[in-house]
């Protein structure tokens, strides 16, 4: 047994790096080194007994996702040989561990698919992967721990890692564990790279251009059905309920003209109380002295009073998914805001206001900010949910960040299709200034997925502003979601490699 780690009090907390691993010369330098000490106590690096523990998850997923394993060996534990084609995209969100790989299981032709990595197999059903939809799609279940017949085709790391877990854990906290691997790069990256800035930077435009056209177009067809205020509500709603919960917004907003008919706006409170149990919200304890439950009997109150009304039209409170949403995203939170659009009945008409008042760019998302704010909420202002703790300080129902995605995915849209239907090309143009014009949304998951296979690296000049971003995200539309991790058939390379011959790229 090793000398306990000096940071280690009395219990004995080894890194692997230490323990297991004398082989490679820079663990043992920097067992004398205070800065790799450092790093440890901070927990940097993974600490734990080889002897003792389970390798952490983040260290398998690690292994999957660069692939440190003896490729040209695999095999799942039913003896099929495996080729790992793609280890597929990380997904940080809910959902499998890996996206969209590419796999070649025996003789069978390759399938593109999800892969989950668990300790052991029993984790498939500890974690209520066979109930949840999301793992339809898994392909491959990689797991520590050894199993016998696993129910789905599994394989087993334990048998094929490229180096001891000592040294696994060590590289995990390095420079090299976080650089994502070569085989994120899409085959555009290199017709791309041959693009200069202002080359990219047109490209990215023309693509967002696109974006906002064919938003506009989808809200051009509802509001032939249903009005352009309606439209927009919907379109807004939509936004709201980010992409998890877009679908059940949608449906709420749909039910305006029966929740909020135009003519008799209730106030904010009753249009909270009805929007919340017509979503099925409303949480249904109501015990407690908290200022949130006092909040929810309130609603409760309003909602029993008018339950029987609305009841042909509620939604169950499975169609929302809240798993991993942060509080200040939930969707209760932005049903208070619509309640309040809803109470106060002008919003369409403040943008409208807004688009023909003249501003600088600097000025434009805070001008709309100013037209959308509902101001202060004596509950919403002081919780994110209505199982929250009050907040230290208040906290807007709106902040520029939201603000951003409803007028990108909404209100610049809305507005731009209202311009091109009314033949007014001046308004028109004015509105895809604003788009170009309009700050960067929040960096997302997606888009930082999109840069790496698209460009690999990312000189920020490049993507200064939301229509570089959108622009990103319609190429990834357009043809990274038709092609596989391996972008067999995409044809957007080459023709980026055409439109730099052609006169196109130096216009
Ligand atoms: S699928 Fe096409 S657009 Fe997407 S990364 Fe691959 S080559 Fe590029």
């Amino acid at each position: 047994m090793p000398p306990p780690h000096p940071f280690a009090g009395g219990n004995v907390r080894l890194t692997l790096c230490e323990a297991g691993a004398k082989s490679n010369c820079e663990m043992r330098r920097n067992q004398s080194n205070f800065y790799a000490d450092w790093r440890l106590r901070c927990g940097v690096v993974p600490v734990f007994r080889e002897d003792h523990e389970r390798p952490p998850e983040r260290l398998l997923q690690a292994v999957w996702f660069h692939q440190r394993l003896h490729r040209d060996q695999l095999q799942t534990v039913d003896g099929r040989v495996l080729q790992v084609l793609h280890p597929g995209f990380w997904n940080r969100e809910a959902g499998p561990d890996f996206r969209d790989a590419v796999l070649r299981l025996g003789g069978e032709p390759a399938v593109s698919g999800d892969v989950e990595v668990d300790l052991t197999a029993g984790g498939w059903t500890a974690h209520g992967h066979d109930r949840n939809p999301d793992f339809r799609r898994v392909v491959l279940h990689v797991v520590w721990e050894p199993v016998e017949r696993p129910p789905r085709p599994t394989l087993c790391l334990q048998s094929c890692l490229d180096s001891s877990l000592g040294e696994l854990s060590f590289w995990l906290g390095t420079e090299a564990a976080h650089d994502p691997p070569a085989v994120l790069t899409g085959q555009c990256c290199l017709p791309l790279r041959d693009l200069d800035d202002a080359q990219v930077r047109a490209l990215l435009l023309q693509a967002a251009l696109v974006r906002l056209q064919s938003k506009a177009a989808r809200l051009q067809t509802r509001a032939r059905e249903a009005g352009w205020a309606q439209a927009l509500w919907e379109a807004l709603f939509r936004a709201l309920g980010y992409k998890q919960n877009a679908w059940p917004m949608q449906r709420l907003a749909e039910l305006k003209p029966r929740l909020c008919p135009a003519d008799t706006p209730p106030d904010p409170h009753a249009l909270q109380a009805r929007l919340l149990g017509a979503a099925g919200l409303l949480p249904a304890d109501v015990r407690g002295r908290q200022p949130a439950s006092v909040y929810v009997r309130g609603l409760w109150d309003e909602w029993w009073r008018e339950r029987d009304t609305f009841a042909p039209w509620a939604l169950p409170p499975s169609v929302w998914r809240l798993g991993g949403l942060r509080p200040a995203n939930h969707p209760q939170r932005r049903l208070a805001l619509a309640a309040h659009w809803w109470s106060r009945g002008d919003l369409p008409r403040r943008i409208e206001h807004w688009c023909l008042a003249r501003f600088k760019d600097s000025e434009l998302a805070r001008a709309l900010l100013e037209q959308c704010d509902v101001g202060n909420d004596p509950f919403w202002s002081h919780h994110w949910t209505l199982r929250s703790p009050r907040l230290p300080a208040g906290r807007p129902l709106l902040g520029p960040s939201r603000l951003t995605d409803l007028a990108l995915n909404a209100i610049l849209p809305w507005l731009w299709i209202r311009a091109t239907d009314g033949r007014s090309d001046t308004a028109a143009r004015e509105i895809e200034r604003r788009y170009l014009a309009w700050p960067a949304a929040q960096d997302n998951a997606a888009l930082r997925l999109a840069r790496q296979r698209l460009f690999a690296s990312t000189p920020p000049r490049r993507f200064r502003g939301a229509a570089p971003q959108q622009g990103t995200l319609q190429i990834v539309r357009d043809f990274c979601e038709h092609a596989n991790a391996l972008c067999e058939g995409c044809r957007f390379p080459q023709l980026v490699r055409e439109w730099v011959r052609s006169a196109g790229a130096t216009t």
